[in-house]
């Protein structure tokens, strides 16, 4: 299987191009799902333009291609001001970020996704600058060197990150507002598949788009993708309508099954449960056993196999759950099945 292709993999890939641009949602209101967030947000956004000011810094924190992109937009959209995008790698050094933040205009947001890879000693130059609209810069080397602090407008920072765990406590400690985001609930998902059908001109039942809802793993970069993948079925194999038998026959092909599980999530699965008798197995020794890394197991598979009840994390590892040995068609050991009824997992049936 190869990784980079993986037909539902939550990080944007190429194939999802301009495409995705048109799809984003522009307004709060045109943005599904995510209740919560979208309530404090509103709140916040409300209280600033009547005081005339600039939004607090805000950290929006959840898995890949669940809307932090799209959300900061909407957040500037809805802020009237403008929105700089770029990404914790991409600024490699201080003079990067300092450059950024001296042409932003008073109000304008910074995005930087990915905001716990940024470098230590860039990290240094935010946290005067997101405190006290404040750039510290030094001048010269050596002895003659000294310290001049230049005054930013009043922006607001918006960070994005798949690990919120990763960003340091100083950083963490100067966002005023914090978001998680939620994978999707099945509803919500086929209400964006709809949404996109019709901006793409695809026909696209009801049905056919809780199918397509079903497979997505809870992330609308997954949901639009895999419309667009099926659109193709339907106009080579059907008469261009998606149905759900369409949807379920042309994922089934695609090897994505009824619950958006593909051939990797399988094989993560059966290892742990052929080779680690069902867990706890530790993250590590997991991820050297299917050759993946483990950031991207614990970022990517796990978020979606844990929403749907099919893995757990103990402290002594990850274990398996009855609904992955069925829904796998593997029995399961009777023995074992008590032992995970003591640890009480038989109640993470969580599914939403
Ligand atoms: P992230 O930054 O979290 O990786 P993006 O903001 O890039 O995710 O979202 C990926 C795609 O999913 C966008 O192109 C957008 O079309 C779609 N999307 C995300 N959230 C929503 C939503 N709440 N409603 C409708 N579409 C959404």
């Amino acid at each position: 299987m190869d990784f980079e292709n993986r037909i539902v993999a939550p990080e944007f890939s190429g194939e999802d191009g301009d495409v995705e641009y048109s799809l984003r949602p522009k307004t709060l209101n045109e943005y599904i799902g995510q209740e919560k967030a979208k309530e404090n947000l509103s709140v916040f956004i409300e209280a600033a333009r009547r005081r005339g000011e600039a939004l607090d810094h805000v950290l929006l924190h959840g898995p890949p291609g669940l809307g932090k992109t799209t959300l900061s937009n909407i957040i500037a959209n809805e802020m009237n001001v403008s929105i700089r995008v770029t990404s914790g790698p991409a600024i490699e050094k201080q003079g990067d970020l300092a450059a950024l933040l001296t042409n932003l205009a008073p109000g304008d947001i910074l995005f930087i996704d990915e905001i716990h890879r940024l470098n230590r000693s860039v990290e240094e130059v935010l946290y005067p600058a997101m405190e006290d609209f404040a750039l510290d810069i030094i001048i010269g080397k050596g002895p003659s060197a000294r310290s001049i602090r230049i005054d930013l407008p009043k922006f607001t920072l918006i960070g994005a990150t798949t690990r919120s765990g990763q960003l340091s406590a100083p950083l963490r400690d100067r966002f005023g507002v914090m978001l998680r985001l939620e994978l999707y609930t099945v509803e919500e998902l086929a209400t964006i598949i709809r949404r996109s059908a019709e901006i793409l001109d695809i026909s696209c039942t009801r049905q056919g788009s809780i199918e397509l809802a079903r497979r997505s793993r809870g992330t609308p970069r997954i949901a639009n993708r895999l419309l667009k993948r099926v659109r193709d079925f339907a106009q080579v194999i059907g008469d261009g309508i998606i149905t759900d038998e369409i949807a379920a026959h042309a994922l089934d092909r695609l090897d994505i099954d009824p619950l958006g599980l593909d051939a990797i999530d399988r094989r993560m699965l059966t290892t742990i449960i052929r080779n680690y008798g069902g867990g706890p197995v530790g993250l590590d020794t997991l991820a050297a056993a299917i050759n993946e890394e483990s950031v991207t197991l614990e970022d990517v598979y796990e978020p979606y196999l844990m929403q749907i009840g099919f893995l757990t994390r103990t402290p002594r590892g990850r274990c398996v759950t009855h609904l992955a040995y069925e829904h796998l068609g593997i029995p399961q050991p009777i023995g074992q099945m008590k032992d995970l009824e003591q640890l009480n997992l038989m109640d993470l049936n969580t599914n939403k």
